[in-house]
C-alpha cells in the first residue's frame, strides 16, 4: 500500500457543462454520469499528473481536489 496522501476529488456539478475533458483526462477519478455531467469515480484518489491536469483544464473550475486529511487545495492551483 502506498503511504501517498490520499485525496477527496469534488465536482461542482451545477456548474459542470458536461465537456468530457476531465473524464478523457483522468478516467480512473472522474466519469460523466447519465445526467452528461462529470462526477467523481471513486471514493478517495491518489495523487496523479492526469488527476491534476482535468481539474485544471475544466473550462468552468467544477472540480477540486484536496487533500483528505488536511482538506487543502491541491488542484487546480493557479
Ligand atoms: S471538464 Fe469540467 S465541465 Fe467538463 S465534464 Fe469535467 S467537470 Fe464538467
Amino acid at each position: 500500500m502506498s503511504d501517498a496522501p490520499r485525496l477527496l476529488v469534488a465536482v461542482d456539478r451545477a456548474r459542470c457543462i458536461g465537456s468530457g475533458l476531465c473524464a478523457r483526462t483522468a478516467p480512473a477519478d472522474l466519469v460523466l454520469g447519465p445526467d452528461g455531467r462529470s462526477a467523481p469515480a471513486r471514493p478517495d484518489s491518489e495523487p496523479s499528473e492526469e488527476l491534476t491536469e482535468a481539474a485544471e483544464m475544466c473550462p468552468v473550475e467544477a472540480i477540486t481536489v484536496r487533500d483528505a486529511a488536511t482538506g487543502e487545495l491541491v488542484a487546480p492551483v493557479w
